[in-house]
């Protein structure tokens, strides 16, 4: 027995990637497992993204880069935050790093110390909690429910914030529940956080434009433009563009801040893959029709599976807003089947009906499951049919 690191100990794998391993496993022993635990796009790169990267290759864009990123990239990053949400900031404010996720781990590497709370939002993405843990500080988490469309209220936000808040998390639209905040929603919780000068909001735009609600998307230096310098923005172009595979995100915020991260990266991984930047580059400067293309398809696929899921007795379903998931309240469900947690009712719908399904609690709210709808409308078929067979079975 090797003694590991009381860090490592304190954490575990994300049960999002392993709900999809287990599919594949389950797959590759020749059972039908349909798996909707995925989170990334069913879509190839586009095309002209996929080009830029083989001409990078042959212009022998192969070596090491600037440790936050080509300079390019960063004035392309910048560019996108005035285009899209009429953001200024510099390059020296922007740090490109090798995926959303090591943009998130960089700035609590840069700004957490041991014992120090952070704020998260459930259901929150899986991954917060435990990066917070990772570096030693506290997750306080703050449930929201079905009822309150998956959002934090400002009095929630209020009573959970102590002398030891150093960071509030927020994602919108979010991964698991695919609500937005609005503006008016995020200037709400910016007045609690005016009162609270020494609280840092990391806000994770993962899923920016993948929204279809009539009004524009919102994060709180949009809504709150005096919050701006304490505000890091963290996004990547793994979702948009389809590019899950490249490993390219990006982080905007205070320069003081943004240069604590990039120290962070030049002393674990350097700079992120070069022939991804360039990538990454052709994506943020092109055509973003590519994008529509794909949130119209996500927007097909939601309207379909969340009547479909809502018909079925015992799963409450509303409607979301964006991303490409969608988080149904199944206590119904769970009472009917004898379940008495989200994690049995999976294990029974992956052993019972052959759908593999991430239960909520992995999202810190038990009583729900997430699907995502990044496959195709068939595979959706027949994956609600099975869902339906069983809850009719019960
Ligand atoms: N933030 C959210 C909310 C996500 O859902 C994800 C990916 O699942 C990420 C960040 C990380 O994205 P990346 O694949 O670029 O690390």
């Amino acid at each position: 027995d090797y003694k590991l690191s009381r860090r490592v100990n304190a954490i575990k794998p994300s049960p999002t990637l392993a709900v999809s391993q287990k599919a594949a496993e389950l797959k590759a022993q020749g059972k039908d497992v349909i798996g909707l635990g995925v989170g990334e796009p069913d879509f190839d790169t586009p095309e002209f993204i996929r080009d830029a990267a083989k001409k990078a290759i042959d212009d022998g864009h192969t070596r090491y880069t600037a440790v936050d990123g080509i300079s390019e990239l960063k004035q392309a990053v910048c560019a996108k935050f005035k285009r899209d949400n009429q953001l200024e900031y510099s390059p020296d404010q922007v740090l490109i790093s090798a995926g959303g996720k090591h943009s998130i781990f960089n700035l609590l590497t840069a700004w957490l110390n041991e014992g120090d709370e952070v704020i998260i939002p459930a259901p929150y993405w899986v991954s917060y909690p435990d990066m917070t843990l990772l570096v030693g500080a506290k997750p306080v988490v703050v449930q929201a429910t079905i009822e309150q469309e998956y959002k934090i209220t400002p009095e929630q936000l209020r009573a959970a914030i102590t002398p030891k808040t150093r960071l509030l998390f927020l994602n919108s639209p979010s991964n698991p529940t695919g609500m937005a905040y609005s503006h008016d929603e995020l200037a709400a919780l910016a007045e609690v956080l005016r009162e609270f000068p020494d609280i840092l909001i990391a806000t994770d735009d993962m899923y920016e434009h993948i929204l279809w609600t009539d009004a524009p998307f919102a994060n709180i230096v949009m809504a709150a433009p005096d919050l701006k310098n304490r505000s890091v923005i963290l996004s990547g172009v793994s979702k948009a563009y389809a590019m899950t595979g490249w490993r390219i995100g990006y982080a905007a915020g205070p320069k003081q801040i943004i240069a604590a991260m990039k120290k962070v990266q030049s002393q674990s991984t350097s700079n992120p893959t070069a022939v991804s930047q360039y990538a990454a580059l052709a994506a943020l400067e092109g055509d973003q029709s590519c994008i529509q293309t794909m949130v119209t398809e996500f927007k097909r696929r939601h309207d379909y599976l969340v009547a479909a899921l809502h018909a079925i007795p015992g799963i409450q379903c509303l409607p979301g807003q964006g991303t490409f998931y969608t988080f149904p309240n199944v206590t119904g469900l769970m009472r009917k089947a004898g379940c008495k947690t989200d994690v049995e009712l999976c294990e029974r719908l992956l052993e019972e009906a052959n759908v593999a399904l991430v239960p909520g609690s992995a999202f810190g709210t038990d009583g729900y499951f997430r699907l995502s709808f990044a496959t195709s409308m068939e595979v959706l078929e027949q994956a609600v049919a099975r869902i339906r067979e069983f809850a009719e079975g019960l």
